[in-house]
């Protein structure tokens, strides 16, 4: 089918959903500047680094000082970062159905979808955040009493070479899934995923949930996983990434559309408003 028609297809879907999930992944903060890792511009294409390695458990326990500059650039950078207008679309679009219908699923530690208004009540971030960190030692009591925000002043200090130290001795860590990661708070989710789950049990098939899964990639699976298990129960899959086929079968109608995250909502928005008459 005709990217046109596929569009108008999935607007139509959207029009008749009383629930939405958005499921996404690193190719929705592409648009925003934000290199996913994997493309050709990407963190592990990028400079001479090798980013899957930066990225890793091990180089974080043999090289605290390189793994924390890393994490302390890209904090930085996303700090720096603005949701592009493809957020402010998908948050026209949950604000039009209200909070409670509108679920965002992320592996993105960017906190974009916080910036471009959406709750934190309708946010899990399955991977972390950038914005945290926790004692490294799984056994350290201070990991039970919250997390501690990564300030200006403690980038600073990293930047300079020095590490943030818990109160126990032991090396703060950054609230961020790493490769092989062996000490990731997942305790530290508790609420969102409690919240998560709350939303899937309330999903009726009168909602007509309609999935967005944007930008998501197929080599580590935590999104992708999602949109499957969601398929089941929703009424259109609407799949936006620039090269992913379509899975050759699905239990609800699968709308594969190959474009850019900004690009493709944008086309969405637009037949919402001239085919289906929903005011912008
Ligand atoms: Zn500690």
């Amino acid at each position: 089918m005709e990217q046109e028609k596929k569009i108008k297809l999935a607007a139509g879907f959207i029009t008749q959903a009383k629930k939405i999930v958005i499921l996404a992944g690193s190719g929705m903060s592409a648009d925003s500047g934000l290199p996913t890792f994997r493309d050709k511009s990407g963190y592990w294409k990028n400079a001479s680094i090798d980013h899957f390695k930066m990225a890793s458990y091990t180089t974080f326990l043999n090289d605290p000082v390189v793994s924390w500059s890393f994490y302390a650039d890209r904090i930085s950078s996303y700090r720096a970062s603005k949701p592009h207008l493809g957020y402010e679309i998908l948050h026209g679009w949950c604000k039009r159905l209200g909070e409670d219908n509108c679920f965002v699923f992320t592996s993105n530690v960017d906190q974009l979808f916080l910036k471009a208004g959406f709750a934190d009540q309708q946010i899990y971030h399955c991977h972390g955040t950038l914005d945290f960190m926790y004692c490294s030692d799984k056994s350290c009591q201070s990991r039970q009493t919250g997390l501690k925000h990564n300030s200006e002043q403690l980038l600073l200090k990293i930047h300079n070479g020095a590490l943030p130290i818990c109160s126990c001795g032991q090396i703060m860590r950054p609230h961020v899934m790493m490769f092989g990661d062996q000490s990731f708070h997942h305790s530290a989710n508790d609420q969102a995923i409690e919240r998560w789950n709350t939303f899937l049990q309330s999903i009726k098939r009168t909602d007509n949930l309609v999935v967005l899964e944007i930008g998501a990639g197929s080599t580590v699976t935590t999104v992708e996983d999602v949109t499957w298990q969601l398929s089941k129960v929703a009424s259109a899959v609407i799949q936006i990434n620039p090269n992913k086929p379509a899975p050759s079968e699905s239990d609800s109608e699968w709308i594969n559309l190959n474009g850019s995250a900004l690009a493709t909502l944008m086309a969405l928005d637009d037949s919402l408003c001239h085919d289906f008459g929903v005011s912008q």
